[in-house]
């Protein structure tokens, strides 16, 4: 068993929480304003770590990282001072004269645990909600995009009140240790592997959690559409961060009508996107770790040709790939690609589609191409996820209104926004009660007559 000896840093955020620092309204808008210095002032450099970690462009880490951290921050900022006022309640007549109200009150120290593929932003906006919350933080950037996690380390420690906000740079080892310890919420991204054992940790603590984990997303294709759009939404939202994206489309499923159309079109748009030789594009970025790579190549071996897979140092390179004529028993149906592989599955009618979503487990997204109404409503209500978009895709966790998280094995809880808000802080009520009056009847003994007004009072004025 660990000790706040292990890890000194911990008892301090303790310390600077128990002195209710952090609850302050002014200090969590100092240390937003803060984050928010980092991420301009900084841009350069977490642009550069982010493209060596896996060579993803300046360009894509803006609009899927400082760019969107810097939306929340302002949004936050926003709302903070009304979500931050307690709520008023009306009290029943029965319990008059009384007040009652709720507020949300921050859980303590809290761990934010996050993954490589977006490892500026896994870890930076649930920050941004644990700070707008009132907590201390410790953040657990991912050891495998090394660079961006040195670049937040030294950045939040020379950017944020340190004696609030602390980054611990670790691999696996350090972090099972880490998870020893007592924190007052667990914030965890990652695969559902890990989340099992994160969630194992937090039990033996009755520690409260949130898992934000993968899974398989669908995206279905109907005939009414028009499929060029379809086509190059689809594969942008596939081949960003080369498909390291949790809620990338991870297979297509295609109105057998229309499925030739939109195979066209799909490799039309990875030619106008990335180039003949997407190898060389400045726009497509490679495979996160050596890991990745091999199962992400072994996949591929299943297929005739076997598809474009290169490795030379720290270039692991896979090429956006579509696989046509795939079964729903294929091997890469089994689990999360996470990778630039896109199987595409044709269907005959809309509910075989829907079966076929409805035997795999609850994805973190669905998505749907359809102009009809009617259809677009049955998939919503007919299917689970942790959130829709219909005839687009991946935007709707760039919205800050909308809350983000999974269902079942794609995770639970919710960010972004107020959810993120939400979820770093509890409820809790208080009730201001007079003395007068004090009437008999609340006292035993109950018998007789009085248990009846009683009764009568209690079911009628609620
Ligand atoms: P991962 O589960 O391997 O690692 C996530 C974090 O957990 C890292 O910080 C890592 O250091 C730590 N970790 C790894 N093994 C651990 C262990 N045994 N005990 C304690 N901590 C451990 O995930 P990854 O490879 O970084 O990310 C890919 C997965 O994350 C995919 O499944 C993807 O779908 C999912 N993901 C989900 C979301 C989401 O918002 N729901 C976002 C991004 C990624």
């Amino acid at each position: 068993m660990q000790t706040d000896q292990d890890f000194p840093e911990l008892r301090s955020l303790r310390e600077t929480f128990e002195r209710g620092i952090t609850r302050d309204f002014f200090w969590r808008r100092s240390q937003l304003l803060a984050l928010e210095a980092f991420l301009i002032e900084r841009e350069q450099d977490i642009a550069v770590a982010v493209y060596e970690d896996f060579r993803k462009s300046p360009e894509e880490t803006f609009l899927t990282e400082t760019g969107y951290l810097r939306g929340e921050i302002r949004f936050v900022l926003k709302h903070l001072k009304s979500w931050m006022k307690p709520n008023r309640v009306s009290i029943p007549l029965i319990y008059q004269p009384g007040k009652g109200s709720f507020s949300s009150e921050p859980y303590g120290v809290v761990l934010i645990i996050g993954a490589w593929n977006y490892p500026l932003n896994l870890c930076l906006a649930p920050l941004i909600s644990a700070i707008a919350a009132g907590n201390c933080a410790v953040v657990k950037p991912s050891e495998l995009a090394s660079h961006t996690a040195n670049v937040i380390a030294e950045g939040l420690h020379r950017y944020l009140d340190r004696s609030a906000v602390s980054v611990f740079e670790g691999g696996v080892e350090e972090t099972k240790a880490l998870l020893e310890e007592r924190f007052d919420y667990l914030f965890f991204t990652g695969s559902q592997s890990v989340g099992r054992e994160v969630m194992h940790a937090a039990a033996k603590h009755l520690t409260p959690l949130t898992l934000e984990l993968g899974g398989k997303c669908p995206c279905i294709v109907e005939k009414n559409v028009d499929l060029r759009v379809a086509a190059r939404r689809i594969v942008w939202a596939k081949f960003l961060n080369a498909g390291q994206t949790c809620i990338a489309p991870d297979y297509v499923l295609v109105h057998e009508n229309v499925e030739k159309e939109l195979l066209r079109y799909m490799q039309d748009a990875i030619t106008d996107f990335y180039g003949d030789n997407p190898r060389l594009s400045p726009d497509y970025p490679r495979i996160g770790n050596k890991n990745n790579f091999h199962r992400l190549e072994k996949l591929l071996s299943r297929f005739s040709p076997s598809g474009d897979c290169l490795t030379g140092p720290h270039d692991y390179y896979v090429a956006p790939t579509i696989l046509p004529g795939v079964t729903l028993d294929a091997e890469v149906m089994h689990a999360e690609i996470f990778g630039p592989l896109l199987p595409v599955i044709s269907y005959r009618n809309i509910d075989e589609a829907l079966e076929s979503i409805g035997k795999g487990m609850n994805p973190l997204a669905l998505y749907l191409f359809s102009s009809d109404p009617k259809v677009q409503e049955r998939v919503v209500r007919q299917s689970r996820s942790g959130g829709v978009c219909i005839n687009d895709l991946l935007f709707q966790a760039s919205i800050h209104r909308l809350p983000f998280g999974g269902i079942g094995s794609s995770g639970f809880g919710a960010y972004h926004g107020r959810a993120g808000f939400d979820t770093f802080s509890f409820k809790r009520s208080i009730l201001k009660r007079s003395l007068y009056p004090d009437p008999a009847l609340r006292y035993p003994p109950y018998g007789g007559r009085t248990f009846g007004i009683l009764k009568r009072l209690v079911t009628i004025f609620h």
